[in-house]
């Protein structure tokens, strides 16, 4: 049993001191992960040489992302990724809020500053002001 907890006490040595200075898991490769296994999924069906070639591209490059050395580079990247992606990452988020609190409230965006507002369900057709740029606007609750 010693044995097995050294070896394991090393292995996480080994790993840390081989992911030192890498880049690791950031937003980007983990997205390129995730389409890497949807198209792994949707090939088991599809059996398409294409897919298969996407599949390889797409976790060949989200790999490359984790080991690589070139931080800086890396980073640029990835914040470039983020602020192309802000909005649907954020009507995402929205979504994942509406369908926890269906029941009490709705989410809305604002179309002009794009600020999320929170507002009771089962008011009616109710006017909405944006607490951010006063922009008003009406929605069934
Ligand atoms: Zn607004």
């Amino acid at each position: 049993m010693d044995k097995l907890k050294q070896f394991s006490s090393q292995a996480v040595y080994k790993l840390a001191r081989f992911m030192y200075g890498r880049n690791g898991y950031d937003n980007l490769a983990r997205f390129c992960n995730m389409i890497s296994i949807m198209l792994l999924v949707l090939n088991l069906f599809a059996g398409s040489a294409t897919i298969y070639i996407l599949w390889f591209l797409s976790f060949g490059y989200s790999l490359f992302r984790v080991y690589s050395k070139n931080i800086p580079k890396r980073y640029e990247e990835n914040q470039k990724f983020l602020s192309m992606t802000e909005l649907p990452r954020r009507y995402l988020s929205l979504l994942k809020l509406q369908i926890r609190d269906r029941k009490v409230s709705r989410y809305y965006i604002c179309k002009n500053c794009h600020q999320q507002i929170r507002v009771p369900k089962g008011k009616g057709r109710i006017e909405i002001r944006c607490p951010k740029c006063s922009e008003k606007f009406i929605k069934k609750t």
